[in-house]
Order: C-alpha cells, then sequence, then structure tokens
C-alpha cells in the first residue's frame, strides 16, 4: 500500500510529466510556423516520451491498489525564442524535473517504500540521459551562433532522432 504522502506526490508528479509533454508539444507548435522541421520532429517525439512517463506513474499508483487523482494542467507559452534559447529552455526544464524525481525518491526513502524507490530508478537513470541530450544540442546551438546553414544542418540532425 502506498502512503497517503507518496500517494499525492506520485499523482503530482503524472501532473509534471503531461506538462512537460504540453510544454514540448508546444514548443513543437513553434518549430513548425518558425519551419525548422528538425526541431518540431524532437520536440514532438519528446513530447510523446513524456506522456509515456506519465503513464508509467499512472501505472505505477493502480498497481500499488492506489487511486490516481488527475490534477489541472497548466497551459504552456506558445512563443518562443531562438532555437538556442528553446533549447536552453529544454535543459532548465530537465534539472528541474531531475529534481522533483529526486525529491520523490527521498520520499520513498523516507517512507521505506522500496517498489517505489525501484521503479524510481529507471527515472533516475532517465533523467541522466535527458540533461545530456539537452546539454549537446545547446553546445551544438551556442557553436553555430547566428550561422544559418550550421543551424539548419543542426536542425536537420537532431530532425533524426527516431529514425536510428
Ligand atoms: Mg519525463
Amino acid at each position: 500500500m502506498l502512503s497517503n504522502a507518496l500517494q499525492k506526490a506520485l499523482n503530482e508528479q503524472i501532473k509534471n510529466e503531461l506538462y512537460s509533454s504540453y510544454l514540448y508539444l508546444a514548443m513543437s507548435a513553434h518549430f513548425e510556423a518558425a519551419s525548422f522541421p528538425g526541431f518540431a520532429k524532437w520536440t514532438r517525439i519528446q513530447s510523446n516520451e513524456e506522456l509515456e512517463h506519465g503513464m508509467k506513474f499512472f501505472d505505477f499508483i493502480n498497481d500499488r491498489d492506489g487511486r490516481v487523482g488527475l490534477l489541472a494542467i497548466d497551459a504552456p507559452p506558445v512563443e518562443f525564442g531562438t532555437p538556442l534559447e528553446v533549447f536552453k529552455m529544454v535543459l532548465e526544464h530537465e534539472v528541474k524535473v531531475t529534481g522533483t524525481i529526486h525529491r520523490l525518491y527521498e520520499l520513498a526513502l523516507k517512507e521505506n517504500d522500496y517498489p517505489t524507490q525501484v521503479m524510481l530508478h529507471w527515472f533516475i537513470d532517465e533523467q541522466v540521459e535527458e540533461e545530456k541530450n539537452a546539454t549537446a544540442i545547446v553546445d551544438q546551438l551556442q557553436m553555430a551562433d547566428d550561422h544559418k546553414g550550421l543551424l539548419l544542418n543542426i536542425d536537420h540532425h537532431v530532425g533524426k532522432r527516431g529514425a536510428e
């Protein structure tokens, strides 16, 4: 059985993951409008993955005989900046998400809830990947600076996500 505190925190995390999904979808719409098909595809795939993350928490609460209570999701921004600004926002966002996962883990430790700790190991690893991937794109965009040709190259390369 999940403790009340943990159930509440896991429900919060469903909301956090779905907000991430919404945020990446908004970024994807922005990149579509700005004619960067590669970045649009990357953020769209990312949006789908975040929905899957939310569903992992949804399933886990149900598996533990807990009760899912869906919370309101904030609207993400509509306007975004340059690709570099957007990917800096991606990195900043993922660092924040890492913090929420780590706080959940601390709570699972405090409550001696071993199954939740084991389930969260996957997310702890995943956040290392998320930060690594976002950092790599930020670094590339920083190198390209305002060079349009290089920017389009990076867009093309980033758009290969999901094709490997
Ligand atoms: Mg996530």
